[in-house]
């Protein structure tokens, strides 16, 4: 089965697609990919299986985004690999997967 996901406007295979979770500091986190967790909750519950995580991390700001395979190695993995930049909420990183 084909599912398709829309991204910006744009019809998109959701095998083509990765959930990336990113911290309130702006900082991509995580990643899944999308072909196995085809919802935003199914994404949220691969990082933190309780309910009362995800709501504490979802009152916390962070949040979930469905991108394309494309923009994930052309823009978000290099942030993956580099260290937090935004200062002044490093602690709110260190907490990844
Ligand atoms: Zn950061």
């Amino acid at each position: 089965m084909k599912l398709l996901a829309e991204i910006d406007g744009e019809l998109v295979q959701l095998d083509d697609c990765d959930w990336v979770l990113w911290a309130p500091c702006g900082c991509a986190i995580g990643v899944v990919v999308a072909r196995h967790t085809p919802t935003e909750d199914a994404a949220w519950k691969e990082f933190y299986p309780t309910k009362r995580e995800r709501e504490s991390k979802q009152r916390k700001g962070y949040r979930m985004e469905l991108v394309t395979h494309a923009r994930w190695r052309d823009e978000i993995s290099d942030l993956m690999r580099a260290a937090c930049s935004h200062t002044a909420t490093a602690s709110a990183r260190g907490e990844a997967p």
